[in-house]
């Protein structure tokens, strides 16, 4: 197949652009390298099945001949989202009316949205289900990312009912691995990257905020799952790991991986509307895709520190 990747230079395009080569497919990877880094996607150049076109998704596109869109380009981390938010909801609502559109070009073929956790905002639900409409501070610092990603999720079921465009909403949780930044501020590559290079692991808040960690080979299972199934299952679905940790257990598990560091941890004040816990239930996900994670906390964050001592040290 014929197979776009919208952000495929980002930390889980780049894993996703691998899988999908891997398959035979041919991939092409749109991106404007807000986020994304070049070495992500370096050793993928060699192939002939693999195309970058260095656009941004906010313009309309014009590619012909596609197959699938998977569209994940859109900054993830906060302080990466936060830096320009005019530019991060215009990803979300203008982008995906344009790859919506483009699907429609190509003959209504599948869309696959990365929507996310944070639709949920600062849950009053707990785990958190797909039939939970969320609690988002519309005006907010977080505002841009959460509710832009919800526009995102209204255009495609828009696109749905007046298209029958054949959607596939995944609502992804906390994800980490290989190819992240090191500097983009989310928090396991920065415990990661505080412990490698001895400095202060900052923990925002009191540390008692919760988070459930998925590795990222078990998204990109989820995902490419969602786009195949054969029953026609647009979602939305919750890909994650359900094993729940505070902030503070999870710098103890990180500083207890990495043995030789003399950082310390530091409380710095937690930024605004922070929610307080996230964990997914991924019953929807069992039953419908078969699927649910099998790589444990220890295990990746191992295969990651590994990563970050060939990017840090
Ligand atoms: P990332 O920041 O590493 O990757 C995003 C990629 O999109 C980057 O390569 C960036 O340059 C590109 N991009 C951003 N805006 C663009 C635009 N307007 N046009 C073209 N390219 C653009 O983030 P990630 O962690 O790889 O996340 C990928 C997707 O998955 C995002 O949509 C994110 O919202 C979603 N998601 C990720 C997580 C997670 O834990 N990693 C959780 C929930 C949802
Ligand atoms: N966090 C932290 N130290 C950091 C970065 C983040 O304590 O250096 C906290 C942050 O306040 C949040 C949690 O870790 O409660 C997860 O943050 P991240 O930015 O990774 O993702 P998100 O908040 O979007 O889930």
């Amino acid at each position: 197949m014929k197979i776009l990747v919208t952000g495929g230079a980002g930390f889980l395009g780049s894993h996703l652009c691998k899988r999908l080569l891997d398959e035979n497919n041919e991939v092409l990877c749109v991106d404007n390298f807000f986020t994304g880094r070049r070495q992500n996607i370096a050793d993928l150049l060699g192939d002939s099945n693999f195309q970058v076109i260095e656009e941004d998704i906010t313009a309309p596109m014009e590619i012909n001949g596609l197959d699938r869109i998977y569209n994940l380009a859109c900054p993830a981390s906060p302080p990466a989202y936060q830096k320009d938010p005019v530019f991060t909801w215009r990803t979300s609502v203008l982008g995906m009316n344009n790859i919506l559109e483009l699907s429609r070009k190509n003959g209504n073929i599948p869309v696959l949205q990365a929507s996310t956790s944070e639709v949920y905002g600062d849950p009053l639900e707990h785990p958190q289900k797909e039939s939970y409409w969320g609690n988002v501070n519309p005006c907010g610092i977080r505002s841009c990312y959460d509710e832009g990603k919800r526009a995102a999720e209204t255009i495609c079921m828009d696109f749905f009912r007046k298209y029958q465009t054949p959607i596939r909403l995944i609502r992804i949780f906390n994800t980490y691995g290989p190819n992240m930044d090191p500097n983009d501020g989310r928090v396991v590559s920065s415990f990661i990257v505080e412990a490698l290079t001895n400095r202060e692991i900052t923990i925002y808040g009191d540390g008692t905020q919760t988070r459930s960690f998925q590795y990222v080979s078990d998204l990109i299972e989820g995902m490419t799952l969602m786009m195949e199934n054969k029953d026609g299952f647009i979602g939305p679905v919750n890909i994650g790991n359900p094993d729940e940790f505070t902030m503070k257990e999870l710098a103890r598990v990180v500083l207890e991986m990495i043995p030789e560091s003399t950082s310390k941890t530091a409380f710095r004040p937690i930024p605004g509307d922070d929610p307080k816990v996230r964990r997914p239930n991924i019953s929807l996900a069992e039953k419908s895709l078969g699927w649910k994670p099998k790589v444990a906390l220890r295990e990746g964050l191992a295969k990651t520190i590994e990563y970050f001592r060939g990017q840090v040290l």
